[in-house]
């Protein structure tokens, strides 16, 4: 494969103009070139976004300070946080690229570039890409149907929806399968029927060891046929309860992965992808055992991996990606494929800025539909955020005073104060809520903790009898073992 890497640069180059110091006029500019895509020769196009963790609306999120890789995949991506991993894909300090892929001077460039995601803006960059790619197709990696209040009480069916208006073509999933294997069964045979794939080649029955879903699918896009191949993700009974899904097995299944990747060469499919929930560390060692997969497109792990990694093994190179989480990035993968193979490629991952893409009118309807029925639990009252100023003189008239004046957006750093719930049927469902986010699961290793469930932070806050923590776990909730030792 050869790969190419001058129209990313490019990118990267006017995208990193629309920095902080820029004049109103100058950003302007700069920002329409923001989403504009460069033909390079390609004509097969993929976009992918993973892990949203049920986040319909814009939020603001911060990438890790900390991040480690074990041994030699130390220092080497993901394994990269803050300035190296500026240094290392060329990006320039103190911009909105910068912002997007760091937490470097975090709460005053989120207060400058504002929220990120939110579904009617996904849709709407969705949309700007459709137009200059005819016949993209949109792969959503999974942890789409669990993170917020409305996917908990609606099980799943508010991010269907969302994700069958987003014209979402294939999915994979992890957290899904909380639901338990019966909704998601019912979910994947009615809602997802005829509009959604649901694939995953390493799940099967626990008796005969059948394939529970489709494992993998040949799409044409301009007339090339592309197999796309589902890969949920393994670790999922162990992470999660069992219980959950007691008749279906997991696994990363490589055997299995490789004669279905032989089939669809052998079907002939002039480009392989894999839809993976692995993880990236699994994906890259994935990557360098299995042949035949052009690229992975992964989840799981949240990295926001602004260029492929090539990953060689016996008959090539594989390249490996990581979409970030909860909405923040669309990934757009263009291929030139020719001689029925891949002979170059050019990704975007690109942010989902808020205030640059106007709301898709269509998604936000529906968002406003599908929240309306909660929108007095929504609205309630779960954490008040105090100015830094309040820690410092612990009085709390005065911090009391500030806030008001100040009423910061983007909370500082600062105390949250829960100020707990009081009717029945909330504390209900955080009981489930816990159940179904598997809090007591043993291995907390790769599994994230969703960011955006509101009723997570309480639940949590309430058990461990803590009634005021520092912000850092109310923005950013990405347990990693690096990170979960700090809350
Ligand atoms: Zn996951």
């Amino acid at each position: 494969m050869t790969i190419t890497r001058r129209e990313f640069l490019h990118t990267l180059a006017v995208a990193a103009a629309a920095g902080l110091p820029l004049a109103d006029t100058a950003r302007a500019s700069a920002i329409n070139g923001f989403y504009d895509l460069h033909q390079f020769g390609n004509n097969v196009t993929l976009m992918h976004f993973t892990d949203c963790h049920a986040q319909l609306m814009p939020t603001y999120f911060r990438e890790p300070n900390v991040n480690l890789g074990v041994g030699d995949m130390a220092g080497r991506p993901p394994h990269l946080v803050g300035e190296a991993l500026l240094k290392r894909y060329q990006i320039s300090a103190n911009t909105r690229l910068a912002h997007a892929f760091t937490y470097l001077d975090y709460v005053n460039a989120a207060r400058t570039f504002g929220k990120v995601g939110g579904f009617a803006h996904l849709a709407t960059l969705a949309k700007k890409v459709r137009a200059q790619r005819p016949g993209a197709l949109l792969l959503d990696g999974g942890d789409s149907w669990q993170g917020s209040a409305t996917a908990l009480w609606t099980k799943g069916e508010d991010m269907v929806q969302a994700a069958r208006l987003l014209g979402v073509d294939i999915m994979t999933g992890h957290w899904e399968f909380t639901l338990g294997a019966g909704r998601v069964r019912e979910l994947v045979d009615k809602q997802l029927k005829g509009r959604i794939e649901f694939l995953a080649q390493n799940v099967k029955t626990a008796d005969f060891g059948d394939p529970v879903f489709t494992a993998w699918v040949m799409r044409e896009i301009n007339g090339i046929p592309v197999a796309i191949i589902g890969q949920a993700f393994p670790y999922t009974p162990i992470a999660n309860p069992r219980y959950l899904v007691p008749d279906w097995t997991f696994g990363i299944q490589e055997e299995n992965l490789q004669k279905t990747i032989d089939a669809a060469t052998a079907k002939g499919a002039h480009a392989v992808i894999l839809l993976s929930h692995n993880g990236m560390d699994v994906d890259l060692k994935l990557a360098s055992r299995v042949t035949g997969i052009d690229v992975i497109l992964g989840g799981h792990t949240h990295d926001a991996i602004p260029d492929p990694v090539p990953v060689k093994n016996r008959a090539g190179v594989t390249l490996v990606t990581n979409a970030g989480c909860n909405g923040k990035f669309l990934a757009v993968l263009d291929l030139d494929v020719r001689n029925k193979r891949v002979a170059g490629y050019q990704y975007r991952l690109l942010p989902v800025f808020s205030n640059l893409l106007e709301p898709d009118r269509e998604m936000a309807q529906l968002i406003r539909t599908l929240r309306a029925p909660y929108e007095k639990r929504l609205a309630e009252k779960l954490a008040v955020i105090a100015p830094p100023e309040a820690q410092a003189e612990q009085q709390p008239d005065a911090g009391q005073k500030r806030r008001h004046r100040q009423a910061p957006e983007v909370p500082p750093p600062g105390l949250v104060h829960l100020p707990g719930i009081n009717g029945q049927a909330e504390k209900n469902a955080l009981r489930r809520q816990q159940t179904h986010a598997g809090d007591e699961e043993p291995n907390r290793d790769r599994t994230p903790a969703p960011h955006g469930g509101d009723e997570r932070h309480e639940a949590r806050a309430r058990r461990g009898g803590i009634r005021q923590y520092q912000r850092g776990a109310y923005l950013f909730w990405l347990i990693r073992p690096s990170m979960a030792g700090r809350w």
